[in-house]
């Protein structure tokens, strides 16, 4: 992948969504969602532009040939400008999952989903930067389906969307409201960590807490797990704790009920703040007539990602309990 077109197309999209945020008067992530869209429909949308700005805008989008660049390049120069916002504005459940993370989970996508086409849901899909990289790294012919509350964030899942030419649909609204989403194949979801707090909403859900507020990523496991059909998979970024936490007794109840676990992988410790903030890739199965259980849980503590041969080796005992337990 060439650097250079990546910090190209990064340069046009931070120089653009700047000279929108200064004449809109509006966030750096607000500016990129427009200028994002204007790139998109190949044209100015917005009518409240001085003349001069029009002609600044007009000039860059002119010098710009989108299909020139891998749908790859454009997701990393649009995941590059969104980090630059998010620094302006940190929101610690809202941050985007990082590039090494989507392309293991889609690795993992690959490696367990057998056919050739199907349905894909990110019930918190954020900016879209999670589905994309799945999208992007997947050679089948796959719709995602993404949710989010946050109607900026979503916005800018739009645009990646877009600027992509995935086929995803969006819906902009509480994913533990009612979903009007037919069962999907897969979920994957970098999940919000925390508490819920429309305790109306949790009475819905086995997974509500006794008492007090209910987890938000507990009552997303139910909720992904409903729409997901039998013997499909969820791939979950979860807290590390997520089994030891004074609710997880109702969590090993739902998942012995509902679901297989085929895996459990801990990310490395180095890519978080602290241990709290620690984070592992849990693998569920829906269950269904004719779904076994894996002989033996995959079970890994993934090495830090730079460190090429540890991450090899990794892969081969990845691979093998594959052919072990799918083949
Ligand atoms: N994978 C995303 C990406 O690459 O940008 C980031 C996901 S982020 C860790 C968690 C997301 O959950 C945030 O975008 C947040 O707005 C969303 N979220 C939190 N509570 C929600 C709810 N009740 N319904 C829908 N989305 C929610």
């Amino acid at each position: 992948m060439a650097i250079s077109s990546i910090e190209q197309l990064f340069t046009l999209f931070n120089e653009t969504a700047q000279i929108l945020q200064e004449e809109l008067d509006c966030s750096f992530l607000e500016a990129l969602s427009e200028t994002g869209e204007n790139i998109f429909q190949d044209t100015i949308l917005q009518e409240e532009l001085s003349e001069i700005t029009e002609k600044r805008l007009k000039k860059q989008y002119e010098s710009l040939q989108l299909d020139l660049f891998s749908k790859e390049e454009i997701r990393k120069a649009f995941q590059l400008v969104t980090l630059k916002g998010m620094k302006e504005n940190i929101q610690p459940n809202h941050q985007m999952t990082p590039d090494s993370v989507g392309m293991l989970v889609a690795y993992l996508v690959e490696k367990f989903m057998e056919p050739q086409s199907f349905r894909l849901l990110d019930p918190a899909v954020g900016t879209g930067n999670l589905l994309m990289t799945v999208l992007n790294h997947l050679q089948r012919d796959v719709m995602g389906i993404g949710v989010d509350i946050d109607d900026l964030l979503i916005k800018l899942a739009y645009v990646n969307a877009n600027l992509q030419e995935q086929p995803v649909q969006l819906f902009n609204q509480d994913s533990l409201e009612p979903l009007f989403i037919d069962p999907v194949d897969a979920v994957i979801a970098d999940l919000p960590v925390g508490y819920y707090p429309n305790d109306l909403r949790a009475a819905d859900y086995q997974l509500k807490a006794e008492k007090g507020h209910s987890y938000a990523h507990h009552l997303f496991i139910e909720q992904s797990v409903r729409h997901t059909k039998s013997g499909g998979y969820l791939f979950l970024i979860v807290p590390n704790g997520l089994f030891e936490s004074e609710q997880a007794g109702a969590l090993h109840e739902f998942i012995k009920e509902k679901l297989i676990i085929q895996g459990l992988l801990q990310l490395p410790s180095n890519m978080f703040k602290n241990k709290q903030a620690a984070k592992s890739i849990l693998i569920l199965q829906k269950q269904g007539a004719e779904i076994k259980p894996p002989k033996q849980v995959l079970l890994v503590n993934l090495p830090s990602l730079s460190n090429r041969q540890e991450m090899d080796k990794m892969m081969i005992k990845l691979n093998q309990w594959m052919k072990e337990n799918k083949g």
